[in-house]
């Protein structure tokens, strides 16, 4: 089934308190450590970081290029910084990352990285995003955030193709 020795999790991944399987090395970026501990889960987390996580921090490399693709697809304004620790953290060392977010999910798919939803089914296409002014309805292909036509923001949508 699952074909790595680690796994990263993100925030989600950890929030739900799901068992991960004993044989695989756990991993988290700081960003979630500060994540949880903004959401009060810092006894859970204590008792993660007493036993079987590691908190590890991503190369500049891999953070660059996940900033790069996250531009790309469209998926940037929806990634956290967490988001793309974890991400660029899967990327480095090669272990799956668990998520169930679908922006982390798409760009997983994009930079190669193995990924498994803990509740859903992850995505199996790539996907774009589309932005659409909620003015006059201009649509952009880039991450535009305020229109150039009438200088209403925009909103994000997932592109048909
Ligand atoms: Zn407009």
């Amino acid at each position: 089934m699952i074909q790595t020795k680690g796994l990263v999790l993100d925030t989600s991944a950890l929030y739900y308190g799901k068992d991960m399987p004993p044989e695989f090395e756990l991993v988290i970026s700081p960003g979630v450590v500060r994540e949880l501990d903004r959401e009060g889960m810092k006894e859970r987390l204590e008792l993660l970081l007493a036993t079987r996580i590691k908190v590890l921090s991503p190369s500049k490399e891999s953070l660059t290029k996940v900033i790069a693709e996250s531009e790309k697809t469209g998926d940037s304004r929806r990634l956290s910084s967490t988001d793309k620790e974890v991400l660029a953290l899967a990327l480095d060392l090669g272990y799956q990352l668990m998520t169930d977010d679908y922006s982390i999910q798409n760009l997983a798919e994009v930079l190669g990285v193995s990924y498994e939803g803990l509740e859903q089914k992850g995505i199996r296409k790539v996907f774009h995003w589309e932005f659409r002014c909620v003015g006059c309805g201009k649509r952009f292909d880039s991450d535009v955030t305020e229109c150039d036509i009438c200088g209403s923001p925009t909103k994000t949508k997932r592109k048909k193709r």
